[in-house]
């Protein structure tokens, strides 16, 4: 398998800016995300303060940071990152698609508004899941319940349906979709808690109890302490030097995940520190 020198998680303003700088410093560069920038950018209305874009749209602003990646040899890897493990050496980092390895990571995953379920945390791995298809082959004669927050984790319910002998598909966005079969899609179901009984994942809703051998929660983003186990937090942000550095060696995070104030251009300088440190990371490291 092919080991990158960096691997870079989000592409943001402070991931698209990492991969840039670690481009212009030569290093192999997997950048992981979605093709179009963050939704953030995309769909913000008018930008004000970003040096050189006076009044521009987030669209606009998107196309601009995504045409100078091209321009740079920058290539994006479309992909949502389940969990990163340090091997001591490098990083195991496992996609819902692929898995890949990296000497360093830079996490640019932004922050979000998730709010674990009660007893989410606490069934992690234990009847609880983040990916589906990671998991699929575990399931052959079981049952299953997804709750599912965009159309794009539709194909990953039917990937699973053809292992599992039945799956619940609980959308909580505006589901137009067509799945069928053994997938039973039911609508309006607000999940309130998850509790494992009898050795059964039993999800409690506002509109009743549906129990199964496991459930995915498929949200856009992972808690961080999540996509990387013993990451020191700060409260919700992930706790870094200024040289973006995080607790665990090769490991550096930037942009919104480290903390206020959430803007661009916040986000894009710490982008190029953190790629900075992860390269100065690596030439130290080739020394030793
Ligand atoms: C409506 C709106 C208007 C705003 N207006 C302004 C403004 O005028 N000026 C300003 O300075 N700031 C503004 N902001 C704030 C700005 O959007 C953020 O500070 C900035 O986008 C943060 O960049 P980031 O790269 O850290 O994270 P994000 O832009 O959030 O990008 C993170 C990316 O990582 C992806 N990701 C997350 N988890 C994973 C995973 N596991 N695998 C793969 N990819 C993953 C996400 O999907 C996302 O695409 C605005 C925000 C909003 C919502």
């Amino acid at each position: 398998m092919e080991r990158y020198d960096v691997a870079i998680i989000g592409t943001g303003p402070a991931g698209l800016e990492a991969a840039i700088t670690s481009k212009v410093r030569n290093k192999s560069v997997l950048l992981i995300g979605g093709k179009g920038s963050s939704d953030k950018v995309s769909k913000a209305h008018t930008i004000q303060n970003y040096l050189g874009l006076p009044d521009v749209s987030g669209e606009d602003m998107a196309k601009a940071f995504l045409d100078h990646a091209k321009s740079m040899g920058v290539e994006i890897t479309e992909d949502k990152v389940n969990a990163v493990y340090s091997m001591g050496q490098y990083f195991a980092i496992q996609c819902h698609g692929n898995d890949y390895e990296a000497s360093t990571v830079i996490v640019a995953a932004g922050m979000t508004a998730m709010k674990p379920f009660p007893g989410e945390m606490e069934n992690l791995g234990r009847g609880v899941s983040y990916c589906a298809t990671c998991d699929a082959a575990l399931y052959k004669g079981k049952t299953a319940i997804i709750l599912a927050y965009s159309a794009e984790d539709e194909p990953e319910a039917e990937f699973l349906a053809e292992r599992a002998d039945k799956v619940f598909y609980l959308p909580q966005y505006e589901y137009s979709g067509t799945l069928g079969g053994n997938i039973d899609v039911q609508l309006d179901v607000k999940p309130e808690s998850i509790e494992m009984k009898d050795n059964q994942a039993v999800l409690n809703t506002g509109s009743g109890i549906y129990a199964a051998d496991g459930i995915f929660i498929l949200r856009e983003q992972i808690a961080p302490s999540q996509l990387v186990p013993g990451l020191e937090m700060d409260g919700n942000h992930i706790k870094v030097d200024r040289s973006m550095a995080t607790n665990i060696k090769g490991l550096f995070a930037c942009g919104d995940i480290t903390g206020a104030p959430y803007q661009y251009i916040k986000a894009a300088g710490e982008g190029n520190v953190a790629a900075l440190s992860a390269v100065s990371y690596l030439n130290n490291f080739k020394k030793n």
